[in-house]
């Protein structure tokens, strides 16, 4: 194969558009591990345990999953669905003449999944602990981790717990499963085995993926969270054994900043996020999260499909995310840190409410209701800024 062009391959030039490469690089995750991480199934997730409960039984007996209530979310889910059995061919049985380097594959994977719309990519050695339980022939080399970030736009102009969160997640999660597919098809026509991880169809736990590829890192709310884009993105992954270069872990000193900042944790509506420090969970130490109590506020939300209200209202989740604000960035965090702090106080200012949020409400309440689509229930602002009048009173008092 001929080099001469193809420099890009062979040098340190950024690939995406986010300075992923000026992160400072760790060996190890910034999360504290302390024992053996066992192997979840997917039998124990917080929504699992929340649709077998009685909520959770009403709702499947009404025969409308949560994220579908709403025509928007409905008509992206049930594409979702669609991308998620597209039929990957048949990985042929001769190797395509690939450079061996690499250095050289992990470039060129690399500016595919820019090529194909990807925000940010990283990638990792599979841990097996991040493979479900259920999944017993899932023993690929590497993942390729693709993110994308939400629609930063979109999500500014809701509460985070509204009818267009969930279709804002899906217009994300849809990217991502596109990504993931064509680079898994293009793999197995190389020969070289290959999956994808993506809606309706994953083999593995994202989060650990997330954090192992150097693309963030735990955070109080349980997920993971983006330097850049704070925790408002969707990821999938390939999983394959073509041989690559794994990035290094993160640290931008989330773990210190979240232990002093616990505004997710104070606007969670249903206490779901712990105030406190860190306890073990499996095999590790984290903020912990009650999925259960998550999940169940979730799907018996009336005013919405969903709740987002914590990755909408953390502060690394910036007002505006796109990668030509971080054109310049040097690498410093504290830089970074400065602007989340400033972002903080804007929200604590605004009563965590974005003052656009009551001017660019642009999608319709509608909800399912039986056979027919009816107007539905809207998030309501009095009563949100009455209780925060009384909680601020509260604090005020107790101090
Ligand atoms: S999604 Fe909503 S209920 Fe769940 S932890 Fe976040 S704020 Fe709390
Ligand atoms: S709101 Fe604060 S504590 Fe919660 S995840 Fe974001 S930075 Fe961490």
């Amino acid at each position: 194969m001929d080099f001469k062009y193809r420099h890009i391959l062979q040098n340190e030039t950024q690939l995406g558009p986010y300075p992923l490469e000026k992160l400072r690089r760790v060996d190890t995750p910034t999360t504290e591990y302390v024992g053996e991480i066992k192997r979840r199934s997917q039998s124990e997730s917080g929504m699992a345990k929340a649709m077998a409960s009685e909520a959770g039984k009403r709702m499947l007996a009404r025969g409308v999953m949560f994220f579908n209530r709403d025509p928007l979310c409905s008509a992206l889910s049930s594409f979702q669905s669609y991308i998620a059995k597209f039929c990957l061919p048949e990985i042929a049985e001769t190797k395509a003449p690939l450079p061996d380097d690499p250095r050289i594959l992990t470039r060129h994977i690399k500016s595919l999944g820019y090529f194909l719309g990807a925000d940010m990519i990283g990638i990792c050695a599979l841990p097996k602990s991040a493979v479900f339980a259920e999944e017993t022939d899932c023993d690929y080399k590497y993942a390729v981790v693709l993110l994308n970030a939400k629609k930063a736009h979109i999500t500014r102009q809701s509460y985070g717990r509204e009818w267009i969160d969930d279709p804002c997640s899906f217009q994300s999660y849809q990217r991502c499963a596109c990504q993931a597919q064509v680079m898994t098809a293009y793999l197995r026509q190389l020969g070289w085995r290959a999956d994808s991880s993506i809606v309706d169809k994953y083999p593995t736990l994202m989060p650990q993926l997330v954090i192992e590829a150097g693309l963030g890192e735990e955070s109080r709310i349980g997920i993971a969270l983006n330097p850049f884009v704070g925790a408002s993105f969707k990821v999938s992954a390939v999983l394959t054994d073509l041989p690559l270069e794994c990035d290094k872990p993160i640290d931008f000193g989330l773990q210190e900043y979240c232990s002093n900042c616990k505004i997710c944790a104070e606007q969670c509506p249903t206490q779901a996020i712990s105030y406190v420090e860190k306890v073990e969970y499996n095999g590790y130490m984290r903020w912990k999260h009650d999925g259960v109590r998550c999940a169940t506020g979730v799907i018996t939300n009336t005013v919405g499909n969903i709740c987002q209200r914590c990755t909408k209202i953390c502060p690394w989740n910036r007002r505006d995310s796109g990668p030509e604000i971080f054109k310049g960035w040097d690498g410093n965090i504290q830089t970074l840190h400065d602007d989340v702090n400033r972002q903080a106080a804007l929200r604590r200012k605004n009563g965590f409410v974005e003052p656009e949020e009551h001017l660019e409400k642009w999608w319709f309440p509608l909800m399912r209701d039986g056979g027919a689509i009816v107007e539905a229930p809207e998030f309501d602002y009095e009563l949100h800024y009455r209780r925060e009048r009384s909680r601020k009173a509260r604090k005020e008092a107790s101090t």
